[in-house]
């Protein structure tokens, strides 16, 4: 049998050492059901996942919630919603216990004060024209300057059809600001017209998406295996969907035979008591899922099937280290 240092030089074998020590085990929360913006293919509120828990309002009982969430092993805690920085206060109560990551439109600022460290991701469709189309705002504009030059934020872009060959223009203002930036694709939850990736698509954004890579390594935390996995929607041969997918929630995963899956991985209501299919939708067609943190994950709980050549398991290592600097369990 293959092992990973008969596999590896010393360079990758150390670089494999580095996120072999690493135990990451997050779960996903819905900070509140409330957002100020209203874009059109947002997954939450398409799929009316906003309507289905009533908010727990007691900041209290969020406490007490994080420290059972904390006992079951959870040390990452990713804030989505709706826009968790209209709830600052449940925020600080995650950021206080543990390590925690905040999904957010960047409309509102994070004081800096009261989470001095911790990881911000704030949300991107595009420039200026397909931001005003599918959210109503050019959130760049006010985003940007709320985090110029912020070394704990990125921006994830969600890339669409339209944004083929346009990619540099909104990459290189993000470096100018002085942040970093991620891709992902959208996947078009509220069928809006022109939005659907045709396979064509998918080939140019994949070549696209290597070239900023390449052109801008300081700025774009990516890696090129990510971009294939992304935009072909297969691994080995293996095509993506509901019977690969590793972030189901977990008391709630049933599947036979059980696929490789995040260890007791839970996405929570805001309720604290009412759990989600999954990491996003569950209206979303599997088949469809372009979900770029899922895609991650797919890659980082299939080390084994990746241990055929030194090629795939360099291609493992790096989408791994690649979550571990989005999450900031490595540095960039
Ligand atoms: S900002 Fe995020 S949560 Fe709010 S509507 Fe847009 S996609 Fe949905
Ligand atoms: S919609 Fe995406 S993230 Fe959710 S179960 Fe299906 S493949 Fe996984």
């Amino acid at each position: 049998m293959k092992t990973v240092s008969s596999l590896l030089d010393a360079h990758w074998y150390e670089r494999y050492t580095k996120i072999s020590k690493l135990n990451i085990r997050s779960s996903i929360y819905d900070v509140t059901n409330r957002c100020n913006l209203r874009c059109k293919g947002c997954f939450f509120f398409s799929s009316d996942e906003h309507k289905v828990a009533a908010e727990q309002m007691d900041i209290a009982q969020w406490g007490s919630f994080i420290d059972a969430e904390m006992a079951r092993g959870v040390n990452l805690a990713i804030l989505i919603g709706g826009e968790p920085t209209l709830c600052l206060d449940r925020m600080e109560a995650f950021y206080k216990r543990l390590p925690t990551f905040c999904a957010t439109n960047g409309l509102i600022r994070v004081p800096r004060d009261r989470f001095p460290d911790m990881m911000i991701g704030i949300s991107l469709w595009g420039d200026e024209d397909d931001e005003r189309m599918l959210r109503g705002k050019n959130t760049f504009a006010i985003s940007s300057k709320h985090y110029a030059g912020d070394p704990y934020t990125y921006y994830l872009f969600t890339i669409t059809p339209k944004q083929i060959g346009r990619t540099e223009g909104i990459i290189r203002k993000i470096r100018d600001v002085g942040l970093k930036v991620h891709m992902q694709l959208l996947s078009n939850d509220e069928g809006v017209s022109g939005f659907n990736w045709q396979p064509a698509e998918l080939i140019a954004i994949r070549s696209e998406m290597d070239a900023m890579l390449d052109a801008y390594p300081q700025t774009v935390i990516s890696s090129k295996y990510y971009h294939e996995i992304i935009t072909t929607g297969t691994m080995l041969g293996r095509p993506f969907g509901w019977m690969e997918c590793p972030s189901v929630t977990q008391p709630m995963d049933h599947r036979q035979p059980p696929p490789k899956r995040l260890t007791n991985f839970i996405r929570w209501a805001s309720d604290l008591k009412t759990m989600h299919r999954c990491c996003t939708s569950e209206t979303r067609d599997c088949k469809t899922c372009k979900d770029g943190a899922a895609h991650m994950s797919w890659v980082m709980v299939n080390k084994r099937a990746h241990m055929g050549t030194a090629k795939d398991l360099q291609n493992w290592i790096e989408v791994y280290e690649m979550f571990a600097k989005l999450y900031q369990f490595l540095p960039w």
